[in-house]
């Protein structure tokens, strides 16, 4: 991954950002601190039911407010995370705060509300990962049914039999599963159909690509169909439109996450929108 450049200093290319090792090695040090002080927070971005219109849970999603460099998202720091090992005491500093939203979003009036973390590869991998999941769901005395756990693909399939035997222990727990940003590895769904996922999530490329290519409308179609088939649930990441969301509808996708509905936002936000919401539906 690592490309010559001038000869000077290696550049590391992740995605569409280069990022000098300097950067990346001080950004390291910095988010070692960065739990500690309370630099890490969540924002929380809403899920809605096609069917109802109404809020089916939220995805928590990492942001840093870097002292020096303000708000950096999660596509620059998770790779340095995920690298340097950082990402699990993270990950389950996540779960734990995951947990205790969870008990508030009740205590508030929306019981029944999902909440989705995201596991990282390093953290799924991660030896004491069931172990340490279980002992934060149990000291934090919530429904375990409403916590669903992102995982890609490749986290799954690097060692199915691995990923099988951690899939059902926490699935014994009640944890439900995802599959994130299903579309872009290259395994099937029936690769995965031994596993324990409830649910599948397209990713948001396909859904951009709506109107531009066929293509994304026959991926798309095909995801879901497969998906109810094998009795999983879908949602669409990243609806914009209101022209993507009426596609999703006439093909019976079950939950729509996007700009169009919402952004992630910061708890206190939610709260808000949420009371909004159970006043009146999304659609
Ligand atoms: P993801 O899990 O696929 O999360 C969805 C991403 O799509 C989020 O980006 C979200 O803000 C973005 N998104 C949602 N709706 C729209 C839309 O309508 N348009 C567009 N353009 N984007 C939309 P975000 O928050 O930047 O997170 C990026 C990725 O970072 C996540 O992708 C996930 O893989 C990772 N990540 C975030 N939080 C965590 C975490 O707590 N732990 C781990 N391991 N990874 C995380
Ligand atoms: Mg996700
Ligand atoms: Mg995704
Ligand atoms: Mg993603």
């Amino acid at each position: 991954e690592a490309k010559r450049d001038t000869g000077t200093s290696y550049r590391f290319y992740n995605r569409e950002l280069h990022i000098s090792t300097g950067y990346q090695l001080r950004l390291e040090t910095d988010l070692r601190h960065a739990i500690r002080a309370q630099e890490l927070e969540l924002y929380y971005q809403p899920r809605i039911d096609l069917a109802t219109g109404e809020v089916r849970g939220m995805e928590c999603l990492l942001r840093w407010n870097h002292p020096k460099r303000g708000m950096i998202g999660p596509d620059e720091f998770i790779p340095v995370a995920e690298r340097s090992g950082l990402i699990v005491p993270i990950g389950y500093w996540v779960i734990e705060q995951a947990c205790q939203r969870l008990q508030e979003s009740a205590e508030l009036g929306f019981p029944g509300l999902v909440l989705a973390v995201n596991l990282s590869f390093r953290q799924f991998h991660d030896p004491k990962m069931t172990e340490t999941i279980f002992r934060i769901i149990f000291n934090a005395n919530v429904d375990t049914s409403l916590l669903e756990l992102e995982l890609t693909e490749s986290a799954m399939m690097h060692d199915p039999e691995y990923a099988q035997r951690c899939l059902r222990e926490l699935n014994q727990l009640g944890v439900s599963f995802a599959l994130d940003d299903f579309g872009t590895g290259y395994s099937s769904l029936s690769n995965l159909q031994h596993l324990p996922i409830s649910l599948v999530k397209i990713d948001k490329s396909f859904i951009q690509d709506l109107g531009k290519s066929a293509d994304a409308e026959h991926i798309i179609r095909a995801i879901i169909t497969l998906a109810h088939s094998l009795h999983m649930s879908v949602v669409a990441e990243g609806v914009e439109t209101k022209e993507q969301l009426e596609f999703l509808q006439q093909q019976h996708c079950d939950e729509i996450q996007g700009y169009y509905f919402a952004r992630p936002m910061p708890w206190n936000e939610l709260v808000q929108f949420l009371t909004q919401q159970s006043r009146s539906a999304c659609l």
